[in-house]
């Protein structure tokens, strides 16, 4: 007997699941108006439309001759999902999405040290620390968490509910300026929205926990089009944060790497809880 066969026991259980995935996806999203639901019928039905009719599409006699057809059939319907997708990252995510999981890149690791001070300390130490912090504090408020390294072979279609890439600035002394952190999140037409979101919390909640200043008018096109951001799924969200420079901010970062990792996790925490957050500067990036 199969493991999938509906017993009348496995009937009465389904719902309460069902239940509880939805309670955790409105969890992490915004709440939904109550016409909400008529509209993602509607897409379903509408996806399901546009199905047939690539179906109906591709059943041209000309087809029938094909010896690919099935080939067609397949990427067909592959296409039509992955449309489906992008009208879901507007609003829920798909029913499996790991909601409750969280990556976080320890800037450079498995590839290089990253900015070096005169003293030997390397960016790579820093972040690794950092992250480590971030790590331990997320997993002990339930998420699952994952390091993963800068160029990380997990990170080609990576689905999370968050992405975040932990960097640290250069160690060499420009200016008394050169000091504070940047914030920048993935630039997408389908996650615009989380995006602009995660950004505000990010950069409100870190700059009250750790005191330093928000760079934003710095931000780096280097930031902006982050290598990871191309590689992940389209329906994760993502974001890389320049913790402070090692030069000026040298003290904080070495010396307090757990109120960094405050400052993090607290911006994280404000964007998955849909909190509100104080009026933040734009970021704007220099072409
Ligand atoms: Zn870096």
């Amino acid at each position: 007997m199969s493991m999938r066969e509906e017993t009348p026991d496995n009937k009465e259980k389904r719902p309460v699941m069902e239940t509880v995935t939805e309670e955790k996806v409105k969890k992490e999203r915004k709440p939904m108006p109550p016409q909400s639901l008529t509209w993602q019928t509607l897409r379903v039905i509408l996806a399901g439309a546009a199905i047939l009719a690539t179906l109906f599409t591709i059943w041209t006699p000309a087809s029938l001759f094909s010896s690919s057809l099935q080939e067609r059939l397949a990427e067909a319907l592959a296409q039509s999902s992955a449309a489906d997708q992008t009208q879901m990252a507007a609003g829920l995510l798909p029913e499996g999405f790991p909601v409750d999981k969280i990556g976080i890149v320890v800037g450079h690791r498995g590839n290089d040290s990253g900015a070096v001070c005169a003293s030997g300390l390397t960016e790579l130490e820093v972040n690794s620390t950092i992250a480590s912090f971030v790590q331990k504090k997320l997993t002990d408020l339930g998420y699952e968490v994952e390091l993963l390294d800068e160029f990380d072979p997990r990170l080609v279609g990576y689905q999370a509910v968050l992405l975040l890439s932990i960097h640290g600035d250069s160690c060499e002394y420009y200016s008394d300026s050169a000091t504070g952190f940047k914030i920048a999140a993935a630039l997408s037409e389908t996650k615009a929205d989380n995006a602009t979101r995660l950004v505000a919390c990010m950069a409100d909640r870190y700059q009250i926990i750790t005191g330093l200043q928000y760079n934003y008018h710095t931000v780096t096109v280097d930031m902006t089009s982050y290598h990871a951001f191309t590689e992940i799924d389209p329906l994760t969200t993502a974001a890389i944060i320049e913790t402070g420079f090692l030069n000026l901010d040298q003290e904080i970062l070495t010396k307090k790497p757990e109120l960094i990792a405050d400052g993090i996790v607290a911006g994280i925490q404000c964007y998955l809880n849909n909190e509100g957050v104080s009026s933040t500067p734009t970021p704007t990036s220099e072409p």
